[in-house]
C-alpha cells in the first residue's frame, strides 16, 4: 500500500513537475496513478490526492468518485463512480466571489481549518490517455481544484487556514464531515 507522506516531509513543499505529455501513458505514470487511486481508496474519509502526497513530485491529481456520490447526499466507502485524473492541471479561471470552507488534508492529520476559496474553478488538463480537457466545477469541486493545485505548487492549506482544531480520528468519524484531500 503506498503510504501517504505527512505534513513535514519535504517533498510536499516542492513544486512539482509537469508530466511529459508523451510519458503520460508510459508504464511509469499508469503506475503512479494506480498508487494515488490505492492510497485515495484506503482512507474512509478522503475526496482527492495530489502524486506529492505519495512522495512523487509530478503534477497529477486524482479525483475519487466518491464526490458525485457526497454530492448527491451520500456519504458512502465504496464509490460509485470512477475516479477522475487531472495530469498537468492549471486553473484557467477563478470566480472573484469566494466563500469560507471547512478543510482537511490526508497529509496533515488531523488538523481541520476554515480556508477562503473561489466559489467557481475552472481547470485545464490532460486525462490519463493523454487527451486535454476542460472542467469548471464550483463549492466542492472548485475547492478540490484550488487545494490540489496547491498541493503542485508546495503549498497546504494550513497555510492559508484560520480556526485550526485538530480533531482525532474517532471524533472525525462520529462527526463525518471535512471530507481530507
Ligand atoms: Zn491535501
Amino acid at each position: 500500500m503506498p503510504i501517504i507522506v505527512q505534513k513535514d516531509n519535504p517533498i510536499l513543499r516542492q513544486t512539482a513537475h509537469d508530466v511529459p505529455v508523451g510519458k503520460i501513458t508510459s508504464p511509469e505514470i499508469k503506475k503512479i496513478i494506480k498508487d494515488m487511486k490505492k492510497a485515495l481508496l484506503s482512507q474512509d474519509d478522503g475526496v482527492a490526492i495530489a502524486a506529492p502526497q505519495i512522495g512523487k513530485p509530478l503534477r497529477i491529481f486524482v479525483m475519487s468518485g466518491r464526490v458525485i456520490d457526497l454530492l448527491n447526499g451520500k456519504d458512502v466507502a465504496e464509490p460509485s463512480h470512477p475516479d477522475t485524473v487531472y495530469i498537468n492541471p492549471r486553473i484557467t479561471k477563478r470566480s472573484k466571489e469566494k466563500q469560507t470552507v471547512e478543510e482537511g488534508c490526508l497529509s496533515v492529520r488531523w488538523l481541520y481549518g476554515k480556508v477562503e476559496r473561489a466559489k467557481k474553478a475552472t481547470v485545464v488538463a490532460y486525462d490519463e490517455e493523454g487527451k486535454k480537457f476542460t472542467k469548471g466545477g464550483s463549492n466542492l469541486i472548485a475547492q478540490i481544484f484550488q487545494h490540489e493545485v496547491d498541493h503542485l505548487d508546495g503549498v497546504l492549506f494550513i497555510d492559508k487556514a484560520f480556526d485550526v482544531v485538530d480533531i482525532p480520528p474517532e471524533e472525525v468519524e462520529r462527526l463525518k464531515k471535512n471530507n481530507p484531500k
